[in-house]
């Protein structure tokens, strides 16, 4: 089947700590967060911007968590006060996630990647 493969990358700074870690990421820290998110599908479809069924989705709505906190994002924010769960890196991802599901067509396949570091990353999806 035929198929399109929307990919976005985007930095945002955050600070945050890792709650009952035993070492310094226990403490209040702060990373520039690089996230690549690629979102796939067998259909166009339309969007918040545009009528026709001319896209995956916008690429607006894969960048959310681009923008600054006070408008709805990650960047500049405390991520222990946002994210219902532990701020490891793999929680970060399956925030991205699960946020990003909720704003674009349901049959598009994600794949969410955190780097938290140049050379330490974690990939997130919904395959096996
Ligand atoms: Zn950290």
């Amino acid at each position: 089947m035929p198929s399109w493969t929307l990919n976005t990358e985007f930095k945002f700074d955050s600070a945050h700590f890792i709650e009952g870690y035993d070492g310094k990421c226990g403490r209040m820290h702060g990373h520039t967060y690089k996230v690549h998110i690629s979102a796939k599908s067998n259909k166009l479809n339309v969007s918040k911007y545009l009528n026709s069924p001319d896209m995956v989705c916008d690429f607006k709505e894969l960048k959310w968590a681009a923008q600054d906190v006070t408008k709805g994002g990650l960047d500049h924010a405390i991520l222990n006060d946002i994210l219902p769960v532990s701020t490891t890196a793999e929680r970060i991802a399956e925030f991205i996630y699960n946020e990003t599901k909720k704003r674009i067509p349901a049959e598009i396949e994600l794949k969410i990647t955190v780097w938290e570091t140049d050379n330490s990353w974690v990939v997130y999806s919904d395959e096996d």
